[in-house]
């Protein structure tokens, strides 16, 4: 792991090759590395709609092509693209796990099964949004992949991005008084072949913009997620404990349920916006335009 000067953010070192992660990714990932991912999140569909709408809400306001054209990079197996759907976006996705590319062929969902920098710009046209969810921090040239996206975005395009919120203030907290290890770098299960393989990149609210605004966006919004680590400090250790784990994660449900209701929605949009201008927050999530 190092801090890389010329990156500007922490990455696993050496990188991985495109080669190491086409077998991880064509073979292993969905069976192995997160087995129970797309069961596990259709019992959350209700839940994970919340949060897209929470996206959509603000891309809305900002596209105001009649089109709505968005293409999501590593697609998964489509959740997003489905709720995207439903509100009359046109939907791309790109996605190379066997896996998680059926699943959205089963619900009927574009998707091209490649890596990002295996398609032609060519062939797939201009999009008013693109979304990076979850992606970013696997990827072994996230430069790359944010360059090539801006290609791809019409002017005055979109693009989200979410990416875990790594060494963030609270999780040094944690870290220092719970004497915990930095529990939050994922490497892959199979750790005699790939070690380094499930999270290259570590990125937080500062890194992640600062990518964002080289490659040329304009940032519009930083929005955060619950920060998790409260748990860990109110005495609720959840790491590799998935019974706590899972309780925690109904709880944080729970707690964002209660601000449902329009006017309450704000207060709960406000809180995390302003999480994340300190830092905060489980994700970190930026809106910004081309
Ligand atoms: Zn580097």
């Amino acid at each position: 792991m190092i801090n890389c000067k010329s990156c500007k953010f922490i990455h696993v070192h050496p990188i991985p090759s495109n080669e190491e992660l086409y077998a991880l990714y064509n073979n292993d990932y969905y069976q192995k590395t997160k087995p129970d991912y797309i069961q596990g999140n259709e019992k959350y569909i209700q839940y994970l709609n919340y949060t897209f709408d929470e996206k959509l809400d603000i891309l809305e306001k900002h596209v105001s092509s009649k089109s709505r054209k968005i293409l999501d990079i590593g697609s998964g197996p489509g959740f997003f693209l489905r709720r995207a759907r439903q509100r009359k976006w046109q939907v791309l996705g790109i996605e190379p796990s066997p896996i998680a590319y059926n699943h959205s062929k089963k619900h009927n969902i574009p998707t091209i099964q490649k890596f990002f920098h295996q398609v032609n710009i060519k062939q797939i046209g201009k999009f008013d949004v693109i979304h990076i969810f979850d992606v970013l921090e696997h990827v072994n040239d996230p430069i790359s992949m944010l360059k090539k996206s801006y290609s791809l975005l019409k002017r005055g395009g979109m693009i989200v991005v979410e990416v875990p919120n790594d060494f963030n203030p609270l999780q040094k907290v944690v870290q220092k008084v719970l004497g915990k290890k930095e529990y939050w770098i994922t490497l892959s299960s199979d750790s005699k072949n790939s070690g380094n393989l499930d999270h290259i990149n570590y990125f937080d609210f500062s890194t992640i913009s600062d990518v964002l605004t080289r490659t040329g966006f304009k940032i519009i919004l930083k929005e955060s997620t619950f920060p998790l680590e409260l748990f860990l400090l109110m005495g609720h250790d959840y790491i590799k404990n998935p019974k706590i784990g899972k309780k925690k994660h109904l709880e944080r449900i729970q707690f964002e349920k209660n601000f449902e209701n329009r006017n309450a929605h704000k207060v709960k949009r406000t809180l995390y916006q302003k999480f994340a201008e300190i830092g905060i927050g489980r994700t970190a999530i930026i809106y910004a335009k081309k």
